[in-house]
């Protein structure tokens, strides 16, 4: 047996290395993007050294022709796996494990379904084994040795283009789903202004990432890119802030993982507060400012 760990972006390689050792088998990572860490025990990197935004048809052709003598590839969930992983499991005729959160071998894995309130255990027949995991699931990481690292061109021959990127906001914080604190907005925001100075505010104070609920996303209130939940990113900080956010199952189902969940909430009965560690009733517009007179910040 041997795993190709796929990090469509240089972080994903540590995030994902603990998923990699903690089967045992020799492992290679493949870095679509930038460069990759050298000290997780693989016993190669591979560079592509792509562009960033190559569109899934054409990357994940190309991607399906480096599985040779592999019987695991895998990646980090994320929106981009999602979008590409299927489609390499496709190209090989193999059947696709979406989000394992842990394994009871290289072959059997847990995954949630219906937004987290089910956990089912899937077995996969199919060679290769085709999977996306959560990192929080597995063991963290350990540094290990120094990798040689090889170039690995890719022939990516992609029938669409992407015409255009936009990307808003965000501009030196950490990336969600990478981050230690979180600070998440919900619908009461009002407007992508309020959203940036109170919820935005924060983050910065705390040295966080934001994150936004989909009603705040679809009501234009925060960028496409932070919205946390089933059909967002996961996250899993040590601290996670949700302020004027119910808590649906569907954006539970981003944050479950998180350490120490807090919400703020005017409305006692709230959903989020069966699920929070810790609870503020209140008005968000009233607590945030609080919260930071009381951190200096
Ligand atoms: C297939 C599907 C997938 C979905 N995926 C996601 C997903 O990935 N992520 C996601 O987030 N949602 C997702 N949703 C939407 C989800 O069901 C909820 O609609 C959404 O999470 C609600 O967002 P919210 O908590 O911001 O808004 P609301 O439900 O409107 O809640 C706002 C909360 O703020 C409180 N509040 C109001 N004013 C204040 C104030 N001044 N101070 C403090 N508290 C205040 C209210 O009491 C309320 O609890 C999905 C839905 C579907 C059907």
């Amino acid at each position: 047996m041997r795993l190709l760990l796929i990090a469509f972006e240089g972080p994903e390689a540590t995030q994902g290395a603990g998923f990699a050792q903690s089967f045992g088998m020799p492992f290679d990572v493949l870095c679509v993007e930038g460069k990759g860490p050298r000290d997780t025990g693989a016993e190669r990197v591979f560079e592509a050294g792509l562009a960033h935004g190559e569109t899934a048809d054409g990357l994940a052709k190309a991607l399906a022709g480096a599985a040779n003598g592999y019987s695991h590839l895998a990646a980090v969930s994320s929106m981009r796996s999602k979008d590409v992983l299927p489609r390499v499991a496709a190209h090989l005729g193999a059947a696709m494990v979406t989000d394992a959160i842990s394994a009871s071998s290289p072959t059997v894995f847990q995954r949630p379904l219906v937004a987290g309130s089910v956990i089912a255990t899937v077995e996969t027949l199919c060679s290769p084994v085709v999977v996306t995991f959560r990192p929080p699931g597995f063991p963290k990481p350990e540094a290990r040795g120094q990798s040689p690292v090889e170039p690995m061109p890719l022939d990516v021959q992609s029938k669409a283009a992407r015409v255009s990127a936009n990307e808003r906001g965000g501009g030196g914080r950490p990336d969600l789903t990478q981050a230690k604190i979180v600070v998440t907005g919900g619908r009461p925001l009002k407007d992508a202004q309020t959203f940036e100075s109170v919820i935005g505010g924060l983050a910065d104070a705390l040295g966080g990432a934001v994150g936004a609920t989909r009603a705040a996303v679809d009501s234009g209130i925060a960028p496409n890119e932070a919205q946390v939940g089933q059909t967002g990113k996961i996250v899993a900080p040590d601290l996670y802030i949700a302020a004027g956010v119910s808590g649906s199952t569907q954006h539970m189902a981003g944050i479950k993982d998180s350490k120490i969940i807090v919400a703020i909430n005017k409305d006692p009965d709230a959903p989020i507060f069966e699920t929070a560690d810790l609870g503020i009733v209140a008005d968000l517009f009233e607590a945030i400012p609080a919260i930071r007179r009381l951190i200096g910040k």
